[in-house]
């Protein structure tokens, strides 16, 4: 590389554009693009160091590959990994059927990859069997918003639009901490006199900013909302006219909140009555009102009706479609979370968010992909599903997993490295040994964000070129090229071309006529700076920025409430676990901290794990700042340094989930799933609190013990 290129950070979905620019000591200079329209020039930490990824020397730049789980890994020629993948798959589909071969993605994988891998799964493996971590971070949102607007599209609207709006509700959602660059929107709309309100279970740097900070007991969201309806209704705030002319079922939900009395509402939420009515009067009385919510309201057993009850208010008070500063929304996390999770790498989906059940979406993407549509296999399970079910008769033998690291991120941690040791075969591309890619029997080396070029699609529905900057290092492949050695392997290698580019005109063509529709979307107009957001149906089309303003992509084109009530939580509180147990991430951290714990720069601001707590809970209990603290759910127990914080709810403790090994958080968490999106109830959990001995060894989770044998 010669000359500076504009190109997009390698984290989180903000996909702040950035400009690599090489120096005279061969190193490269990162700084901001002030010309993107998302973050004008902003970057957080994460972002600011990511150069620190590419020359890492912990960087994998040759296959490793073992002969028994015994052995250390060694280095192998790409044919020989290549080619023990290819063997491992014919003799695992020989033995047990096509759909005892699976695959685990990311959603970090740009669309080309996203699209490439579900189609590799479907014609090459012949296998129904793959999802991936995206079905951990934002599907039961994905499921509501599907269920009531006929469309999954985070954001309808731009971040343009938050400042417009004069009041905005964050439910569960801490930009400040997970995409900092994102504030700046809410900053305009302070300074031009908006109101702001955050609920959160933690006082947050985001709460810390608002107006007003509601602090409800965990997992009591939908309850919440449920309430804040019945005072909208009660009050006679709800838009009558909007919702005769652009909803279908208030009457159902109507008649379902009527019981959810403001006193009963404060028993349940720990809100305040008299909080309650001034939220709903301040929505209802402002010109413009936004609601956007995120983790802290899907990641529950009950995250998707939880998600819709918040729509279900914002249909009431006719937010969805109404203009600039209004509407509902959900913020995506991970690096292509919302492009991720519309081209066909989850279980159920094709390209262009079709559907494996439905024949004229198979026979549309098959004849794109020259196969017969017969050829096509069902839907698959979901991702912690596919997990838990490894190596036994109901679920996959053999599993090759692409940027992704569940033994960190999925709920249950240490009984899904159970389920990895029990496969007869793993194959993991990354581009480091994660602690997943640890238990492989062959893993590949691939290139990074600045290697390749590729699109996301972040939470606007914007379409991104991320430009190849630098050449890999030696030895190193793309996902691409390494999907298309194991398909010519398989005899099917004629299906998959490697070039980024050829990619993504066969996935225009895949998601054309579909709802997220790229077929307009060329590379050529996103390098010419065309600002494109999903559906763009053809190359003369601009590109739709907001949806929803005419009608919802429902059949009838109205939006759907649905009566929603909260589930009895999977674990409760009790003697042995009278706390609740939260997790989320820490600024400074990315996921499950492959790439972020290796940069000295991130490392160092956050060097360990740690628990926070309030200092009355911590005082009740004899823990002082500083002190090693063990957690103790029926999965196991972790040791981890007290961190007081005051803004902590005193019967809650919060952990961050970026580490893995016996720190890792996850082996606390509960796996009960959401019947409809499958998402895991990562936020909440009972747990017990207890001071720690002193112990060096298991300090920071050096060691953690199974409470509870699993059978
Ligand atoms: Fe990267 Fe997200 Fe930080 Fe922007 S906010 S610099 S995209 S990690």
């Amino acid at each position: 590389m010669s000359a500076p290129t504009d190109t997009h950070c390698p984290y989180c979905s903000l996909q702040c554009g950035i400009t690599l620019t090489p120096k005279p000591d061969g190193t490269l200079s990162l700084v901001g693009r002030a010309d993107f329209p998302v973050n004008r020039g902003g970057l957080c930490i994460k972002g600011a160091t990511a150069t620190e990824l590419l020359d890492h020397p912990e960087r994998l730049t040759a296959p490793l590959v073992r002969d028994s789980r015994d052995d250390p890994f060694r280095q192998a020629t790409w044919d020989e990994a290549l080619d023990r993948i290819a063997a491992a798959v014919t003799a695992t589909q020989e033995r047990y059927g096509r759909d005892a071969v699976g695959a685990f993605g990311g959603g970090g994988l740009t669309n080309e990859k996203a699209y490439q891998f579900g189609k590799f799964v479907r014609v090459a493996l012949r296998s129904r069997n793959i999802d991936y971590n995206g079905r951990f971070c934002m599907s039961s949102a994905v499921a509501a918003g599907t269920r009531a607007f006929g469309m999954d599209r985070g954001l309808p609207f731009p971040f343009d639009d938050i400042p417009k709006a004069d009041v905005l509700v964050l439910v569960g959602s801490n930009p400040a901490d997970t995409m900092p660059p994102a504030m700046r929107f809410l900053e305009e709309g302070r300074e031009r006199g908006a109101r702001h309100i955050v609920i959160d279970p933690r006082r947050t740097a985001t709460a810390e900013l608002a107006h007003t900070h509601l602090q409800p007991v965990p997992n009591t969201d939908l309850s919440l909302a449920n309430g804040l309806l019945h005072i909208a209704i009660r009050e006679n705030l709800v838009d009558e006219e909007y919702i005769a002319t652009r909803t279908n079922g208030f009457d159902a939900v109507r008649r379902a909140v009527r019981s959810y009395w403001p006193d009963r509402v404060e028993r349940v939420t720990g809100i305040a009555v008299p909080d309650l009515y001034e939220l709903v009067r301040a929505m209802a009385a402002a010109p413009t009102a936004m609601i956007l919510t995120a983790r802290g309201v899907e990641q529950h057993a009950d995250g998707t009706d939880t998600a819709q009850a918040w729509i279900n208010l914002a249909l009431a008070l006719g937010l969805p479609g109404s203009g600039p500063g209004n509407g509902w929304g959900t913020i995506t996390g991970q690096g292509n979370g919302q492009g991720g999770r519309e081209h066909g790498q989850k279980a159920d989906q094709l390209p262009g968010y079709r559907q494996l059940t439905n024949p004229a979406h198979r026979a549309h993407v098959a004849g794109v992909w020259g196969v017969d549509p017969d050829e096509l296999p069902g839907p698959g399970v979901s991702a912690y599903e596919l997990l838990d079910r490894m190596g036994t008769d109901a679920g996959v033998r053999a599993l090759l997993v692409s940027a992704s690291n569940p033994v960190v991120s999925a709920p249950n941690a240490r009984h899904v490295e159970e389920r990895f040791a029990a496969l007869d075969f793993l194959a993991v591309t990354d581009i480091f040994l994660s602690e997943t890619a640890r238990l492989a029997d062959v893993v590949l080396p691939t290139t990074q964000w600045a290697e390749e070029s590729g699109t996301m699609t972040n939470p606007e529905g914007r379409v991104l070129l991320r430009r190849k900057a630098v050449e890999p290092p030696p030895g190193v492949r793309s996902d691409l090229g390494i999907w298309r050695g194991i398909a010519d392997r398989l005899g099917r290698g004629q299906f998959f071309p490697t070039e980024p580019e050829e990619v993504f005109t066969e996935l225009r063509r895949a998601s054309a006529g579909g709802i997220a529709d790229y077929a307009g979307i060329t590379y050529q107009r996103l390098a010419a700076g065309e600002e494109l957001f999903w559906p763009c149906p053809a190359e003369d089309h601009p590109g739709t920025s907001h949806v929803f303003t005419e009608r919802f992509a429902t059949p009838d084109g109205r939006a759907n409430f649905l009566p929603v009530r909260p589930r009895l939580a999977a674990e409760l509180p009790d003697e042995a676990h009278p706390y609740l147990l939260t997790t989320g991430r820490a600024r400074s951290h990315y996921q499950s901290g492959t790439q972020t714990r290796r940069s000295p720069t991130l490392a160092a601001a956050v060097p360990r794990p740690y628990v926070e707590l309030h200092p009355e809970l911590a005082r009740s209990l004899g823990i002082s700042d500083g002190d090693p603290v063990r957690l103790s759910t029926p999965r196991g127990s972790a040791v981890l340094d007290a961190r007081l914080d005051p803004g902590s709810r005193r019967d809650t403790v919060f952990v961050p989930f970026h580490w893995g090994g016996a720190a890792c958080v996850n082996a606390l968490t509960s796996d009960a799933l959401d019947p409809t999106s499958r998402m895991p109830e990562f936020k909440t959990c009972p747990v017990a609190v207890e001071k720690a001995a002193i112990d060096p060894e298991e300090k920071n989770g050096a060691v953690v013990r199974p409470a509870v044998a699993r059978t």
